[in-house]
């Protein structure tokens, strides 16, 4: 286990220096199978693989449960050693923020709707922790969850506008046997929260029939349908249902070629997010 910015460097020269291309992780820990399969797919993709474990305080709002996430640092590394136990880095919130930190970076555009919206400072903060665990890693290829749509949008736009020599790739969403999206602040639902979260994923599989079933168009009915869905969930809090361009995060009024639905709600304190990406023959 790495623990020191110096430390991870001389670990990635050495990995360069034998031609090993480094497959990257970054993770908040409590690691679920979500987790896992970024690391599983990475261990396919590359010769060295490293997880990154830090609980980023910048990516948090000041009312936001940073304090309260949930941390299993034994339990995290048990489970990597199911998956081909790679290499881990875990510092201190010191380490990565020296006394006098003043370096934000920030994206714009796809960082400022739906989530931007509600979490003011959010994604400068993911931009900013990324492109620091980046550069510290000298990682070759970073693997991402597809679960946090709008984070892939937005590191994706960071890579490409600061020439970041670091290939992103995206992983599907690994989810609970009933559809539930895995996610660490699943920990924090009740027994009634959680089989009422179920309603989030059948609300996209409904809208996916629609669309490419039914052949609707309209994102209206699309959004009707997924907001009536969820409100059978008698304490959801809708944050919101967008549906937008993938690329763009622009909000349609028809559907596209290539259109991603994004949703978001509450129960209790606990907010959810999830996600699904349809692709239509326009027929
Ligand atoms: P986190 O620890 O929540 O910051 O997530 C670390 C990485 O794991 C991010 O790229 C997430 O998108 C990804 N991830 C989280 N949950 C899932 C999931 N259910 N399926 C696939 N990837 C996930």
């Amino acid at each position: 286990m790495i623990t020191t910015i110096e430390e991870l460097r001389r670990w990635s020269r050495q990995q360069h220096n034998s031609q090993k291309r480094i497959g990257f992780v970054p993770t908040m820990g409590a690691l679920h199978d979500g987790h896992l399969s970024l690391v599983k797919t990475a261990n396919q993709c590359c010769d060295s693989v490293l997880v990154s474990i830090f609980v980023n305080p910048t990516q948090f709002g000041v009312n936001e449960d940073f304090h309260q996430y949930p941390r299993s640092l034994e339990d995290d590394l048990r489970l990597l050693q199911t998956v081909g136990s790679p290499e881990v880095f875990v510092p201190n919130v010191t380490e990565m923020y020296q006394t006098g930190f003043d370096v934000s970076v920030h994206v714009g555009g796809v960082s400022q709707p739906f989530e931007g919206k509600i979490r003011p400072t959010h994604f400068d903060g993911v931009a900013t922790v990324v492109l620091k665990l980046f550069l510290a890693s000298g990682a070759d290829v970073a693997f991402f969850g597809q679960k946090d749509f709008q984070q892939v949008c937005v590191v994706r736009k960071m890579v490409t506008d600061l020439n970041v020599p670091v290939e992103v790739v995206v992983c599907p969403i690994i989810r609970e046997p009933d559809g539930l999206a895995m996610s660490s602040r699943n920990k924090y639902l009740s027994k009634p929260q959680r089989s009422q979260a179920v309603v989030l994923s059948q609300s996209l599989i409904l809208a996916e029939k629609m669309i490419l079933d039914e052949k609707i168009r309209d994102v209206e009915i699309v959004r009707k349908k997924i907001r009536s869905k969820i409100e059978t969930a008698p304490d959801m809090k809708i944050d919101y249902i967008a549906i937008a361009d993938p690329k763009t995060l622009h909000e349609l009024t028809i559907i596209n070629f290539d259109t991603v639905i994004l949703i978001a709600a509450g129960i209790g304190t606990t907010r959810l997010i999830d996600n699904v990406i349809i692709t239509t023959t326009m027929s």
